[in-house]
């Protein structure tokens, strides 16, 4: 930045469409998504802005139709991963030298043509690749991406902005430089801003990137990449790799270059990434920072006090919505027993007015999970529940992989407050419900507390103030993202930023300047004006 400090536009959140029938948005959508269903396509990694192919393919179906083939994908070798290493290395030599108006630039324009030309394309490609109904894929490709990168190019500004104190004789400035080397990221199925904003973070921010996005991810990830390309992202600056995660991660982590990784998945890929991080450390250049957004266990309590309907409506929404695939997604609840009467008829009255189908049809609130290893999970621990004394289940239970992965929203009550399925991550549409006596209102939140290792979300409802105060207090470790009154899903970037501790992550909130810090290593620079020549002090006198 010679000439100027410039300004770049204020970040505002994008307005999330409603694709009610009859509006343009809905028929555009429709329109790709026929479309895209109906062409094959074949996806090569992406390499020093080169398209390589590898002829060891994969195929690609919408997990709501998985017998249909949306296209094909190339798996890398090793060699593959030490030429994408390599030459991320090389591009590093400009890219960390870019002016930081001409990132900006780039990032800013691809979030304006995901809001334009874009908007169809990745929100089709969400619903195919992810069966992600109309709705969620609005609010996740395109309208959390779009903020993503405006909210970041905003925030590294005002890093940059941040300098130490100087006096008249010294001049004190900090410069954010990229780290020195290339970043890893690893990328989740379930969002495709996510699988977005891992590496065009860490580039914003002047890093080069080695992208390996999740397999069930690749069609709309595809999309992300054509976004990047056209945005003038510059070859070897965001490398996308697929294939063997464990080959690709072995090669990367070898490397004495590799500088960061930027990981969002489940907490024990995470915890072997660091394992293996660790035991390479003394082969790296610099200590590898590690960012890693991981699983959940995310609660809501309901205190006696807490209106029903709104307790019922957190669960259908904060529960189900995206099938329960959603890091922060409800997956046990405790209720007062005074209202658990009334919140279960609201529950159960809501559920009934579900439909479950094909995205296509946007009446469907329900569609698919992901793949059939998911299915097969979510299937044994509704058979498990069936069983087991201890649990009842009260709506759903019901599962079919004939034509998609559909799993029927499930909600288990059980009487053992560590029945299995309150402890353990499932990643599904299926919630277990515990009921507490009214008195037990603290020693419940101790036990919401103490029941999981994670600590991502979780919500609390109560119209009392003292009974919430102490929820408040009680919870304060339990969840990096807490709701009061609400569902605990939907956090949006520049409101609330997201992440959380214990077993869920480093917590280094996506879509914060937290987030960016750990992109850069800052150098200071203390420029002295006039220089003493004389090492005596009037001490010495
Ligand atoms: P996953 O852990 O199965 O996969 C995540 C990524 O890791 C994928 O790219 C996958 O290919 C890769 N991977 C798998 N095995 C690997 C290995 N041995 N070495 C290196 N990489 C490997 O997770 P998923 O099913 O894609 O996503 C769901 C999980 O992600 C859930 O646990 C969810 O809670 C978590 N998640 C967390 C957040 C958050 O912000 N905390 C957000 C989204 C998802």
């Amino acid at each position: 930045m010679g000439k100027g400090f410039y300004k770049v536009p204020v970040a505002v959140n994008e307005p999330v469409k409603t694709y009610a029938p009859g509006t343009p948005e809905r028929a555009a959508v429709a329109t790709t998504y026929t479309q895209m269903y109906n062409t094959t396509i074949d996806v090569p990694m992406y390499i020093n802005g080169k398209e390589v192919t590898t002829g060891d393919t994969a195929t690609m179906s919408p997990p709501h139709d998985h017998k249909h083939i949306l296209g094909t994908y190339h798996r890398a070798e090793k060699k593959h991963i030490e030429e994408a290493i390599s030459t991320a290395l090389e591009a590093r030599k400009l890219w960390s030298q870019m002016p930081w108006e001409q990132r900006a630039a780039i990032f800013l324009r691809a979030a304006e043509l995901i809001a334009g030309p874009y908007r169809s394309k990745i929100n089709a490609a969400t619903m195919l690749a992810q069966s992600k109904t109309i709705h969620q894929a609005e609010i996740d490709a395109s309208c959390e991406l779009i903020d993503f990168l405006r909210f970041n190019v905003q925030y590294m500004t005002q890093m940059y902005a941040e300098q130490p104190a100087s006096t008249s004789d010294v001049w004190n400035r900090l410069e954010y430089r990229p780290l020195e080397g290339f970043v890893y990221a690893i990328t989740p199925f379930n969002f495709t801003a996510i699988a977005a904003n891992l590496p065009a973070s860490a580039a914003m921010m002047g890093n080069v990137v080695v992208w390996k996005p999740s397999d069930s991810q690749i069609f709309s990830a595809k999309i992300v990449l054509d976004v990047f390309k056209e945005a003038g992202v510059p070859p070897g600056v965001i490398q996308m790799v697929m294939g063997d995660p464990e080959m690709i991660t072995d090669t990367v982590l070898d490397s004495p270059d590799f500088s960061g990784l930027h990981f969002t998945g489940s907490t024990f890929i995470f915890k072997e990434l660091w394992k293996k991080i660790g035991a390479n450390i003394h082969n790296y250049k610099t200590y590898p920072r590690i960012v890693g957004e991981t699983g959940g266990k995310d609660f809501i309590i309901a205190h006696k006090s807490s209106n029903p309907a709104q307790v019922a409506t957190a669960i259908t929404r904060g529960a189900f919505e995206f099938q329960g695939q959603k890091c922060s997604a409800a997956s046990r609840v405790y209720i007062s027993k005074s209202i658990w009467a009334a919140s279960q008829k609201h529950l159960k009255a809501q559920m009934e007015t579900f439909k479950m189908g094909s995205p296509e049809d946007m009446s469907n609130f329900i569609t698919a999970v992901i793949h059939e290893g998911s299915f097969d999970k979510l299937a044994g621990f509704i058979d498990q529940a069936k069983k087991d004394s201890s649990a009842e289940i009260i709506a759903g239970g019901g599962y079919d992989k004939s034509k998609g992965y559909f799993i029927e929203p499930t909600v288990i009550k059980t009487n053992d407050p560590k029945y299995t399925t309150m402890c353990t991550e499932l990643f599904g549409p299926v919630v277990t419900i515990y009921v507490f006596e009214d008195e037990a209102w603290e020693q419940t939140l101790h036990l919401v507390d103490q029941t999981s290792e994670y600590a991502l979300t979780g919500a609390i409802f109560s119209e009392d103030r003292y009974a919430l105060e102490v929820g408040v207090k009680i919870l304060e470790n339990a969840a990096g993202n807490f709701y009061i009154n609400d569902k605990p899903t939907g956090a949006v970037v520049g409101q609330q930023p997201f992440g959380g501790a214990r077993a869920s992550g480093t917590n280094d909130k996506a879509g914060s300047k937290l987030n960016l810090y750990r992109w850069c290593s800052p150098r200071m620079v203390k420029e002295t004006f006039v220089t003493p020549t004389d090492y005596t002090y009037p001490f010495l006198g």
